[in-house]
């Protein structure tokens, strides 16, 4: 079945509902698009779980700050539709900023707590953007499940906190990060990097794993755990906004003694390019395998 392409959100839903009336399953993966191979996997976990996948592709204003990249965000519906029909994905609902925000709209979902720390510290009325977008997108498409990366895991817990919040039936599905074969998590992002910012921002993965090793060496003290990533972290990022050590459920600061698991999340800026990744000890391979030092 060829690539349908929706631009408004009368025809994405009318589309869904004659998939559903067919008895299909619709999975979901929301993205902004310049996919890579990270976005290209959660298209193909969507596909295990359905018969009928729906990738959409948005540049949400509401989730950027005003002194972000969405201007600058890398745009390439021509490049994404190709990827996604080679992909076997039967539609693609790209709207307009206008097709998505009626002038006058009112109204913000905003998942409390939960998006207090991490990015949600450095990013004010990100995650309120992030969850509006997602409950707009989810009431469109009506999927049974929907597909999300770990390596934006704080937007994971937040979705799954909002479709737990608002009774929503969709079942949230998050995976693995994907990274280059450095370790680098991949991203959209990554296209502003230099050669020179990009080398510098392969600490992140370095000191997740590092943490990895300390951690299999029997560590358990959280402010050491941090301080092995943030030190290497810090020496070659222009700013960093965080490494924290937290519950990989509800995202609270761990101190003392982390328990069996404990994620480590970072953000730092390289250049003008923010990157953000985490690893969640006791249960994630280490970024670099077998290089962590
Ligand atoms: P974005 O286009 O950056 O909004 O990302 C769309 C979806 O792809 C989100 O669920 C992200 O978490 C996911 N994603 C982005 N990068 C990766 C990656 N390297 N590995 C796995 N999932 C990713």
């Amino acid at each position: 079945m060829p690539l349908e392409i929706a631009s408004e959100a009368a025809d994405a839903r009318a589309r869904c509902d004659e998939a559903r009336a067919q008895g299909a399953r619709i999975a979901f993966v929301p993205t902004m698009g310049a996919l890579h191979l990270g976005h290209l996997h959660l298209v193909d976990v969507a596909k295990e779980r359905s018969d009928f996948v729906v990738v959409s592709i948005f540049v949400n204003p509401t989730q950027f700050g005003p002194a972000e990249d969405l201007d600058r965000y890398p745009r390439d519906l021509e490049g994404d539709v190709a990827k996604l029909s080679a992909r076997d994905v039967q539609l693609v609902f790209a709207p307009s900023v206008e097709a998505m925000y009626a002038p006058g709209a009112r109204t913000v979902v905003s998942v409390k707590g939960i998006t207090d720390g991490l990015c949600g510290a450095h990013r004010p009325g990100h995650f309120d953007g992030v969850a509006t977008i997602v409950a707009k997108l989810f009431d469109i498409v009506g999927p049974c499940a929907a597909v999300f990366g770990r390596k934006d895991y704080q937007q994971l817990q937040v979705v799954k906190r909002l479709v737990a919040d608002l009774n929503m039936p969709v079942e949230i599905v998050g995976v693995p990060t994907i990274r280059e074969e450095d370790g680098l998590a991949m991203s959209s992002r990554n296209a502003y990097l230099s050669a020179a910012e990009r080398a510098r921002g392969l600490s992140i993965p370095r000191g997740l794993s590092a943490a990895h090793a300390l951690y299999r060496g029997g560590e358990r003290s959280a402010r050491d755990l941090r301080a092995a990533v943030a030190q290497l972290v810090e020496k070659s990022a222009d700013r960093v906004d965080y490494v924290t050590v937290a519950a990989p459920d509800t995202l609270s600061e761990l101190s003392g003694e982390i328990g069996e698991r404990a994620l480590i999340a970072v953000a730092a800026q390289f250049g003008r390019t923010r990157l953000i990744d985490n690893t969640v000890l006791g249960e994630d391979e280490p970024p670099i395998p077998g290089g962590e030092t």
